[in-house]
């Protein structure tokens, strides 16, 4: 039996028993096990989010000017992206630059920080 279901079962028994303060208790046992069951989703999604800035972390080069992940992920063929070396190496947020506008354009410019930078 679930621990919600069993919360439920009981609480319907401690009801019927006229236990109202013992049913009382497992209503807050039960917004206890919610509580929790919500903070630990939050806290596997901030450790998947944390490994992920790690194993990019480990990718991440500074070359002609700008910053790249190398084999990165993202991609489907896991290709060297470009990333803005000023939101990078300021917020640590990786903002992937739009590598296809190069060649039409003097510079790429970052969508987030708006800088504009140029390929040495
Ligand atoms: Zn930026």
């Amino acid at each position: 039996m679930q621990p919600l279901d069993f919360i439920k079962t009981a609480y319907d028994v401690l009801q019927k028993a006229n236990r109202l303060d013992l049913a009382e208790q497992l209503t807050g046992l039960r917004e206890d096990l919610l509580n929790l069951r919500e903070e630990n989703l939050e806290l596997k999604e901030e450790n998947e989010n944390l490994k992920q800035q790690l194993r990019i972390k480990s990718k991440i080069v500074y070359e002609q000017g700008i910053c790249w992940i190398e084999e990165d992920e993202m991609t489907k063929d896991k290709s060297k992206t470009p990333i803005c070396p000023q939101c990078w190496q300021v917020e640590g947020i990786v903002n992937r630059l739009p590598i296809q506008v190069w060649g039409q354009r003097p510079g790429i410019q970052c969508a987030s920080c708006k800088r504009i930078f140029h390929l040495k």
